[in-house]
């Protein structure tokens, strides 16, 4: 078990954020659950919950709230260091995509994405930093996206998003470092979630064939990542962008 170590995972009331979630909670971690939509947030809480015994049901809580407003990460971390102590890992996994092409795409295609994407990372992240600081050790572990290494037609907006939050990562590696906090990314490739079921099948066969490996990854596999970055073994690697994506990029 992990000594019951205390970590916030945003937007994890369903696919990636849920796997990582899930995979905290049966090693033994305390699990703040995050999402924009309430009732999905007390849902998803209740599912881990059952996975454990009935005493420890309460190292599982809902975090609900839209991160991207300053005043809900205040309440969201106050509420996490009051239930369930200091924190000792934040993944940063909301996200969203809202595809079109660069000549269609609206000023408000562009800023929401930003938004959540890089801006709500940072609020979070500022936030909690704070408090890592004072600890003296830390996790912050980012979900990007391979897109954002290779790019992606059709996905400016998000591609630099993604692209962004892989430099985020290693400008706050370097700024942690000295505090024996760790910041790194994941970059999952096209994952069995909701956000590639929307494609066509003519994309997804497409797709399919420029990934080495041939296959979409499942959930699990990119939180199997989130979680060895977690772990003491990954206490020497800080400021890396960790590929979970078939081979599609190297
Ligand atoms: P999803 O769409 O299935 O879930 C998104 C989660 O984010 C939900 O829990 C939702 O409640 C939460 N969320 C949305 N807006 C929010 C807000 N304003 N405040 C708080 N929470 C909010 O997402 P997914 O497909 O599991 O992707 C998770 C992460 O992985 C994202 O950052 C995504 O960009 C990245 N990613 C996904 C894929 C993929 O193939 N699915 C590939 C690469 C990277």
């Amino acid at each position: 078990m992990e000594n019951e170590k205390t970590v916030l995972v945003t937007g994890s009331t369903q696919g990636i954020g849920y796997a990582i979630a899930k995979k905290f909670t049966l090693l033994g971690y305390k699990v703040a659950i995050n999402g924009h939509i309430h009732e999905e947030v007390e849902k998803a809480c209740k599912s881990l919950q059952q996975l454990l015994p009935a005493e420890q049901a309460n190292n599982i809580i809902a975090a609900p709230g839209d991160i991207t407003s300053p005043a809900n990460v205040d309440e969201i971390v106050g509420a996490v260091q009051e239930k369930l102590g200091s924190l000792y890992a934040l993944v940063n996994n909301a996200g969203m995509t809202q595809d079109k092409l660069l000549l269609r795409m609206s000023e408000d295609d562009w800023d929401r994405v930003l938004n959540l994407n890089l801006r709500a990372v940072f609020l979070l992240t500022r936030k909690i930093a704070r408090l890592m600081i004072r600890q003296g050790y830390g996790r912050i572990i980012n979900i990007a996206s391979v897109v954002g290494e290779i790019g992606n037609a059709g996905q400016a907006n998000y591609v630099a998003s993604k692209a962004g939050l892989i430099g985020f990562t290693k400008a706050l590696a370097r700024e942690l470092a000295p505090k024996s906090i760790t910041v790194n990314a994941v970059s999952p490739g096209f994952i069995n979630t909701e956000m590639t079921q929307k494609l066509s099948e003519a994309q997804k066969n497409n797709l399919l064939a420029s990934i080495p490996l041939k296959r979409l990854a499942e959930p699990n596999e990119v939180a199997a990542a989130v979680l060895f970055l977690a772990s003491e073994d990954a206490a020497y690697i800080t400021g890396q962008s960790l590929g979970v994506n078939g081979g599609l990029s190297m």
